[in-house]
């Protein structure tokens, strides 16, 4: 079994940030990360609200950025995905996917969050057949086709935008009458002529010939009458859940699954804090995920010192 002083639970900018301050603190640090180290930066094609940037700074260009760093301190990342947490008094026990097990005495979760499906039939049966959650890795697939994207949201709004290079038309499908992204993408998604917001209307069914998606059927909420529109792709984005399959009501959360923390970002027990995407809190971004990482680091420092 491997040990470690701190184990970090995602290699997102919480994460990441987390384990800069660590290593910082020069403690012993790991990274587990099933995927490429990132988070949902690695989805974002631009971020326009991380300061130090006043032109932008497109979400991988950030995300390797704070990998480096983190490794430039010496961190480690430990490729794979966690299944479990045993909770041995100050000690903890991490399993992951195959069977391995890494021993901390402190926890930084911060698994941050997946896109929310529909549920709606043909919603499976065409997912990677037309039917994607990310506009950055599937929009080129699109070039000259008609594609619609369902959601209200900056990411809805974000991604028609984005979509808008590859696509010859973008419905963007809302199912009330007010989007709930912020004023200033709505002033934007009006500049481009591509996007056609189709609103009040919520999504019966992806239909498709077995092969392709080939249309969405529609309930407009205002008449009752169901529309069908021919689309060749249909990418949702329609909000997130928190990554918190492995914790199994072991630290407490919220109704929707979010972890909840106190203001040093600890959970409910002692030894495990919480950062990023996947903690109850009021504002989902880069910035807040990086302070968090930052503050759950100091805590566990001070939390390793008085062992
Ligand atoms: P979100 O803000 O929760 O928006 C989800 C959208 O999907 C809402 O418009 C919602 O409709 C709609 N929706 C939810 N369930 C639905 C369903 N079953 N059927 C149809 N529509 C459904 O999620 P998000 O856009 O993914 O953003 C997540 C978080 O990241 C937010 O806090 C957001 O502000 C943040 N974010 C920020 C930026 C940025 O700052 N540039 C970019 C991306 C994301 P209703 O409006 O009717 O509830």
């Amino acid at each position: 079994m491997e040990n470690t002083s701190l184990l970090i639970i995602g290699g997102g900018p919480a994460g990441l940030t987390a384990g800069i301050y660590a290593l910082r603190a020069e403690i012993k640090t790991a990274i587990i990360e099933p995927a490429f180290p990132g988070g949902n930066m690695l989805i974002t094609e631009r971020i326009d609200n991380y300061p130090g940037f006043p032109l932008g700074v497109s979400g991988a260009e950030l995300a390797e950025q704070m990998k480096q760093q983190y490794l430039g301190f010496g961190g480690e990342i430990i490729s794979g995905e966690v299944e479990d947490i045993a909770i041995n008094g100050e000690r903890k026990t991490v399993r992951m996917a195959g069977g391995k097990e890494i021993q901390a005495y402190a926890v930084i979760i911060a698994s941050g969050s997946s896109r929310q499906s529909l549920g709606v039939e043909g919603e499976e049966e065409y997912t990677g057949k037309g039917v994607s959650s990310c506009a950055i890795c599937d929009g080129a697939f699109f070039k000259g086709k008609r594609i619609a994207v369902i959601g209200g949201g900056n990411s809805a709004l974000e991604e028609a935008i984005y979509l808008t290079r590859y696509a010859e038309r973008c419905y963007l499908i809302h199912r009330r009458d007010l989007f709930r992204a912020t004023a200033y993408l709505q002033r934007e998604i009006k500049k481009y002529s591509q996007v056609i917001p189709v609103l009040s209307r919520t999504v019966r069914k992806i239909e498709g010939d077995g092969n392709r998606v080939k249309a969405l059927s529609l309930e407009n909420k205002e008449t009752g009458a169901t529309e069908t529109i021919e689309v060749d792709g249909v990418f949702i984005s329609i909000g997130q859940k928190p990554n918190t399959a492995f914790i199994d009501g072991k630290v407490e959360q919220n109704p929707a699954g979010y972890i909840i923390t106190d203001y040093r970002m600890q959970t409910s027990v002692k030894g495990i804090f919480a950062c990023g995407d996947v903690i109850r809190k009021s504002l989902y971004q880069v910035i807040t995920a990086c302070g968090e990482g930052a503050v759950a680091a100091s805590s566990a420092e001070k939390y390793l010192s008085d062992l």
